[in-house]
Parts: structure tokens; sequence; C-alpha cells
């Protein structure tokens, strides 16, 4: 059937896949252009803690402003860089970049700055590398940030998938850092498998947030028990609405993240929200 339909048709799908790749490999020299050449940046999406009101940590968003295109979303150009080690020297950036504001933020005396913790994303192909623990290992000991206040966030198909990267994980916790299974609910696993995961947090995505059905919404609380009863800290993800945070204080869930709260800021107006409050003197003292 190949044969009798011609060498056209062959043709034509040679040259859409020779242009797709010669597309790919323009944006991959661009990405690592644009990492070497400072048109990366990182923004600071505030966390915070549903029963106590106050910030209780920062997760490092990367951002890239690409020359005579604008704003590129990380969803555009990460997966690209995961096709490649490209990721690895990304995540390395963002990661350095994060301690080393949260060392600043923590060097201005600021009592909350010693309390918050800094979230970064770690790729599924970087998690695999052995090398991850030592880069995270020596980004920690260059910024002088104590294990505990870093959070590394995966998502959980390379969890379950690869036994590797558990492997890492385990690594990574045996240097005091906290775990995060981002985006949960996504992929194949189940509340079940929370039990033996090496994780310490579970942001729920965003898509369960949002839903407004009543199936959605007993399924988040029922996410918030699950995690509670293994021990794990639970984070809601993508919090646009008012209601949607009255009801995850009703389930008790312990951090929200989102919109509503705070857009992903940079680090100057991230920081001013550390500032220790003005002690206000007592009326009528
Ligand atoms: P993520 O880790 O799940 O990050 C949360 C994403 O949700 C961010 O998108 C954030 O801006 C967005 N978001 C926060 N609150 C809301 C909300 O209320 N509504 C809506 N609609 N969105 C909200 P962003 O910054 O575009 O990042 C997208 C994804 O790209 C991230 O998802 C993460 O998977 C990846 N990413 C970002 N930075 C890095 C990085 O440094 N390394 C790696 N490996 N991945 C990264
Ligand atoms: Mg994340
Ligand atoms: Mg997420
Ligand atoms: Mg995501």
């Amino acid at each position: 059937r190949a044969k009798t339909s011609g060498r056209g048709r062959a043709e034509v799908f040679d040259d859409q896949l020779r242009a797709q790749l010669a597309e790919h490999a323009e944006l991959e020299r661009a990405i690592a252009d644009g990492l070497a050449h400072g048109e990366m940046s990182v923004v600071y999406q505030p966390v915070f803690d549903v029963a106590a009101d106050r910030i209780a940590g920062y997760e490092a968003l990367l951002r890239w402003q690409r020359p005579g295109v604008g704003m590129v979303p990380p969803d555009q150009f990460i997966p690209v860089a995961e096709a490649t080690r490209l990721i690895c020297d990304i995540d390395r950036w963002v990661l350095d970049e994060a301690v080393h504001q949260l060392a600043a933020w923590r060097a201005t005396g600021s009592a909350t700055a010693q309390q918050v913790t800094m979230a970064v994303n770690i790729s599924g192909r970087h998690l695999t590398e052995r090398r991850v623990i030592s880069d995270v290992a020596e980004a920690l000991a260059a910024a002088g940030v104590p294990a505990d206040r870093l959070v590394v966030e995966v998502t959980e198909t390379v969890l379950v998938d690869d036994p590797v990267a558990a492997e890492h994980l385990a690594g990574l916790r045996a240097l005091g850092v906290t775990v995060a299974i981002d985006d949960f609910g996504t992929g194949y696993t189940s509340i079940g498998q929370l039990r033996t995961l090496p994780v310490d947090v579970l942001k729920i995505d965003r898509s369960f947030v949002a839903a407004t059905d009543l199936g959605s919404e007993e399924l988040v609380a029922l996410m918030v028990r699950a995690a509670h009863t293994f021990g794990l800290t639970v984070v809601a993800e993508g919090v646009e609405e008012v209601e949607q945070l009255d009801r995850l204080r009703a389930d008790a869930c312990d951090h929200a993240q989102g919109y509503l709260l705070s857009r992903p800021l940079a680090a100057e107006q991230a920081g001013a929200l550390l500032a220790d409050l003005p002690v206000v003197a007592e009326l009528g003292s």
C-alpha cells in the first residue's frame, strides 16, 4: 500500500518532519542561548498557610523574555528543554537563583524570612540523573540555606515510573530537603500510593480546586483527609475564588496558592511580604 501511494506522500511527510525537527532544534538553541545571555528570570509565587492566614513560603517559577518574541510561558519551552540535558542546566540555574534569593531575604533579619520555605520544580529528566543530589546539596551550601527550608517539587508520573527517581528522592530527603508531589490527581497515582511514595507534601492540581461539581469537591476533601492520614502536608494549587478558599479551610487543607492570594511576583515585591509587621502600640493602656 505504501509503495503504490507513491513517493509523493513520503516526501511530504519527510518535509514536515524535517521542518519540525529544525524548529525544535532552533528553539533548543534559543533556550540555551537565552540561559547563557541572561534572558531568564525567576518569579516567586507566595504559598499561604490557610489556618494561620500568613505566608508559608514561595514557589520559584521560571520566566523567559525572548528578544523579539516576548514572554514565552514555561509550558511552551520546558518540554523542549526536557528532551535534552538542557533541562538540568535550567533547573540548576533556577535552584541557585531561588536559594540565593531566600538567603538574601533571610539576611535582612526578618523573623518571617527565617520561617518561609522555597519550592523549586525539578524535572523528571533531572531527577533521574545521579547528580541531582549533589546539585541540590551544593546549591544549599553555596547559599548557606538550611536544607529544611527547601522544597523540591516533582510530578507524580516520574515517581511511579522510575525506581531510580524514587531512589534519588530518598537521597534528597536524607539531606533534609522536603519533597512535594506536584499537580496531584492528573497522573496515575492512586490515593493509596500516597502511603508508600517518598514524599512529604501533596499539591492538589488546580483542575480539582476549580471544579464546582459535588464530586470534585468531595474528591478534594478526600485527598486532604488521605494525605493527612499518611502524614503529608497539603497544598491546594490555583485558588482563584473566595469560595474555593473557604471550602479548603473547611476541609482543613494546610496551604493554598493561587491568583486570589497572589500572582507570581518579581523578587523585590515577593520579598516585601516578609517585612515584619510593625509593633502597634496597644490602645487604651
Ligand atoms: P507548576 O509547578 O504546577 O506551577 C504552577 C503554575 O500555575 C504556574 O504556572 C503558576 O503561575 C500557575 N498558577 C498559579 N496560581 C494560579 C491560578 O490561580 N490560576 C491559574 N490558572 N494558574 C495559576 P507557570 O509559571 O506558567 O509554570 C507552568 C509549569 O512550568 C509549572 O507548573 C512547572 O511544571 C513548570 N515550571 C516552571 N518553572 C520551572 C522550572 O524552573 N523548572 C521546571 N522543571 N519546571 C518549571
Ligand atoms: Mg510546581
Ligand atoms: Mg502544579
Ligand atoms: Mg505543572
